[in-house]
């Protein structure tokens, strides 16, 4: 038994404040699986969580970090053995149950994904849940039976977490992709990650029409509101559009033109409860399809005392890519 340090958030009177403390082992949540950490990333819900900017901490105090890799210190489940490197990624933690800004964590066993062989902590948290939902977007469109073969894919928000996965996985698929950004000065970066376009997200962003000119036969869209109203009334005839995030909005102002008309679909994408086989899945994808230098290229590296900041500058649009946290 000992202390480590540690984000923390508290109720105050107003709101929440997050703070660096000693914490106490003997304050960790209950769990068959004890982790030492080593790396955590800064995802927009860390942000939302952090700033107290939207209520995703449901429990206080709270340590957050939606996602964490490590090696297991302790374990009371067979599936897991000290040593092993595992990551988890949802189900609550850095919400309702402790999470990874620390550097242990104890969790439930049915929670971590064993780390598939040949990716490192710290690419697995280059990828993060960021990356998890931007491969879980891809996995439906495929099941929607979607290849490159239809058409061009869209991916809004695309400089950011999980649309420069996106744009990447997509790319090393084979797809034309057309990244919409809001950040001009971002495009080469995103030409450097495979896309064919660049649209300015100003394009989607205001009111559209019930249906406009067909220009996709895909979509990755972490934006929502009219963003995602826009994408959908312009997606191809058959095509469909993976709705995983609220960046602009959690709005939608659409019409059933688009799925009644062109039989386009909207597929909803959700990563924290989503099932271990499917994980594991997504996991040995990411592993295969993502190389160590491409998410070199799309990753910054801080320590645990900086995350409050990137926590602010996530929300504010201005972080690229993603973002590894290392764990002393
Ligand atoms: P990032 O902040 O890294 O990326 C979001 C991007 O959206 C920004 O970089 C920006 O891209 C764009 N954007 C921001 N504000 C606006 C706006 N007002 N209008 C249009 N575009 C905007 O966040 P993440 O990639 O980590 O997460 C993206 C979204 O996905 C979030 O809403 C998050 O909550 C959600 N999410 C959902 C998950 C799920 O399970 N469904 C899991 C993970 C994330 P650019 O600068 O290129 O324009």
């Amino acid at each position: 038994m000992g202390t480590f340090k540690a984000l923390r958030i508290d109720k105050a009177e107003k709101g929440t404040t997050a703070n660096f403390v000693d914490f106490n082992d003997s304050d960790l949540m209950d769990g068959d699986v004890t982790v030492k950490i080593s790396h955590s990333t800064v995802n927009y819900k860390d942000g939302l969580a952090i700033t107290g900017r939207s209520p995703v901490v449901r429990r206080f105090p709270m340590i957050p970090g939606i996602d964490f890799a490590g090696v297991v210190e302790a374990s009371d489940n067979p599936a897991f053995k000290v040593g092993d490197a595992v990551v988890l990624t949802g189900w609550g933690v850095g919400e309702t149950h402790l999470g990874g800004y620390a550097a242990r964590a104890r969790v439930k066993a049915d929670w971590l994904v064993p780390l598939p062989t040949g990716l490192s902590p710290a690419h697995a948290m280059a990828i993060g849940t960021a990356g998890f939902t931007a491969m879980l977007s891809i996995l439906a469109l495929e099941s929607h039976g979607l290849t490159p073969a239809a058409g061009p894919v869209v991916v809004t928000g695309a400089a950011g977490g999980v649309g420069s996965i996106a744009v990447a996985l997509l790319a090393k698929a084979g797809w034309d992709v057309i990244a919409v950004t809001g950040r001009p000065a971002e495009a080469d970066y995103l030409r450097s990650l495979g896309a064919k376009e660049i649209l300015d997200r100003a394009e989607l962003s205001g009111p559209g029409r019930p249906l406009g000119k067909e220009r996709w036969a895909a979509g990755v869209d972490s934006v929502g509101s009219h963003t995602l109203a826009n994408v959908l009334s312009q997606t191809r005839y058959g095509g469909a559009v993976a709705a995983c995030g609220l960046a602009q909005g959690m709005d939608l102002p659409t019409s059933v033109a688009p799925f009644i008309l062109r039989g386009v679909s909207l597929l909803g994408i959700d990563s924290v409860m989503c099932p271990k086989g499917r994980r594991i899945t997504a996991w040995a994808r990411l592993a295969h399809d993502l190389d160590a230098a491409r998410l070199d290229s799309m990753s910054q590296t801080v320590k645990l005392e900086d995350v409050p900041g990137v926590a602010e500058a996530i929300l504010d649009g201005k972080v690229r890519g993603r973002t590894i946290v290392t764990i002393d």
